[in-house]
């Protein structure tokens, strides 16, 4: 099956009984402001085309942003943030994210995140994190991007696995996240594993399929946008600078 055959899988999950909990009971209560809106309150699918060479990388959905629209990224201030820079980019249709039938389209790009449903405080447990594991490793499997930009330090402790587990080689020490860190992995078993006819032309010529360079980003929460330790220019050249390494 491919992508599409996943996502309708992984929306029937509940693996996590804190997190089911969680997206449930939000769902249920609803903001003041969106009271008015029937909350997704699911896991949530990555957006984006199935044959994106490049993938974005969140944590977990926002319980009143992705938990409400049921469109990753979409209906927080993160959200707002990430798909300016992408349209600006070059990478979207449209600068803003609001709802899942806004029309918007991602180019090239897929937003995902290495756990689907929205957890208490923004903070998965270690073992919900493993749980959720299988699910980015089939998606980024299916997916096989080029590039990977993945948004802060629990984003990329969380991927790191997930990208062995698809058959990547780790570097030791493990490569460590810093803001346009780029880190090129490589196949452990560079001849196994790999599709017959994968890495052909079909992304533009793209090279082969043995090599995945994975790109720190600060992520664009209040925190860091708030405070410029991420601006927009510096969020716009990352995504740059990453779409050149996806062969976009
Ligand atoms: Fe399932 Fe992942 Fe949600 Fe846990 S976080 S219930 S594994 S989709």
């Amino acid at each position: 099956g491919g992508l599409g055959e996943l996502d309708g899988h992984l929306i029937g999950c509940r693996a996590c009984p804190r997190l089911v909990a969680w997206r449930e009971k939000v769902a249920a209560t609803k903001r003041a402001g969106f009271q008015g809106w029937e909350y997704w309150g699911r896991p949530v699918p990555g957006f984006g085309p199935h044959d994106a060479p490049l993938a974005v990388v969140g944590l977990a959905p926002a319980a009143h942003g992705a938990n409400r629209t049921g469109r990753m990224f979409t209906g927080d201030a993160s959200g707002d943030f990430l798909f300016a820079a992408l349209h600006a980019a070059g990478l979207a249709s449209r600068p803003t994210a609001t709802a899942a039938d806004d029309g918007l389209e991602l180019y090239g790009v897929r937003v995902t995140s290495p756990v689907h449903c929205a957890p208490p405080a923004n903070k998965p447990t270690p073992a919900e994190r493993d749980t959720c594991r299988p699910w980015l490793a089939a998606e980024i499997t299916l997916l096989n991007p080029r590039a990977i930009v993945v948004l802060g330090g629990f984003g990329w402790q969380a991927l790191l696995p997930v990208l062995s587990d698809c058959g990547w080689r780790l570097p030791r020490p493990r490569p460590r996240f810093a803001h346009g860190n780029v880190v090129t992995l490589r196949r452990a078993e560079p001849d196994a594993a790999r599709p017959a006819d994968a890495g052909r032309s079909e992304h533009g010529g793209r090279a082969a399929d043995d090599e995945l360079h994975v790109i720190g980003c600060y992520h664009p929460s209040r925190r860091n946008t708030f405070t410029g330790r991420l601006t927009s220019p510096m969020l716009i050249d990352l995504l740059h600078q990453a779409a050149h390494l996806a062969g976009l």
